[in-house]
């Protein structure tokens, strides 16, 4: 009886292995489906419906120090940094929606049980204001209770160090590409979250990783092709992807 127990458990487990897939980040949220935009309250939302394990977006501090949740540095030739929260609401996205504030994006993204948050704050122009929005960034998302369910992601290793700092616990990952596996582990931060070209220049890095207990994203991978590629890739726990229900289709 309990040999039988144990062949099933096994069998079960071996079986888990080869299907496992990597799990599915919407980059900028679920954002190629009528009625979404690009980091628009509607691309999160889209993103939780389709399934996705998370979704991912971009958070700037405005002049005035309002942290807002867009991709570029510019909007309409205006810098985000350098302009008021008031100025940047005469600005639309694609689908009509204000630009959101943090505020708002998170506390309509709370709404949406089930799906991670991939929080990436954006380099800023000083050390100082990277500090600032890490800081609002994190106080922020523990006040509405959304820190298990929250992943920060970044580019400027002043980022990542400040929000290691005032959330020792939380998940880091760097997204630049120019430190080892070793590198990151050592500054405590708990993944890299490489471009698919870093990768390929560096095949070793996900199984490094993984070893070193990191987890591994890799970004922007788009098209069946190299979803497929990427999903057989030893090591990769997590794709983002702007085509987050590519890989479920048959
Ligand atoms: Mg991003």
């Amino acid at each position: 009886m309990m040999e039988r127990f144990f062949i099933v458990l096994l069998f079960s487990f071996v079986a888990s292995l080869l299907s496992a897939q990597p799990l599915i980040v919407a980059h900028r949220g679920y954002w190629r489906t009528e009625g979404s935009a690009q980091n628009s309250i509607m691309s999160f939302q889209r993103a939780a419906e389709a399934g996705c394990w998370g979704s991912e977006f971009d958070v700037w501090l405005t002049a005035d120090g309002v942290p807002v949740v867009f991709h570029d540095a510019t909007i309409d030739g205006i810098r985000i940094e350098d302009t008021t929260f008031a100025t940047l609401m005469n600005h639309r996205l694609a689908n009509g929606e204000f630009i959101p504030t943090l505020q708002q994006y998170l506390q309509a993204a709370a709404r949406c049980p089930g799906i991670r948050l991939i929080f990436e704050v954006k380099p800023h122009r000083t050390p100082k204001r990277d500090s600032l929005i890490s800081e609002l960034s994190v106080e922020l998302i523990n006040k509405l209770g959304l820190a298990e369910r929250t992943d920060y992601i970044s580019f400027s290793k002043h980022v990542c160090r400040r929000i290691h700092e005032v959330a020792p616990t939380a998940k880091v990952a760097y997204l630049n590409g120019d430190l080892t596996p070793k590198e990151v582990k050592e500054l405590g931060w708990t993944g890299i979250d490489y471009n698919a070209g870093v990768f390929d220049k560096h095949p070793e890095w996900p199984t490094e990783a993984k070893k070193l207990g990191l987890e591994v994203n890799v970004w922007t991978v788009d098209g069946k092709e190299q979803l497929q590629r990427f999903a057989a890739m030893p090591g990769i726990d997590i794709i983002t992807t702007n085509d987050p229900t590519l890989l479920k289709e048959e």
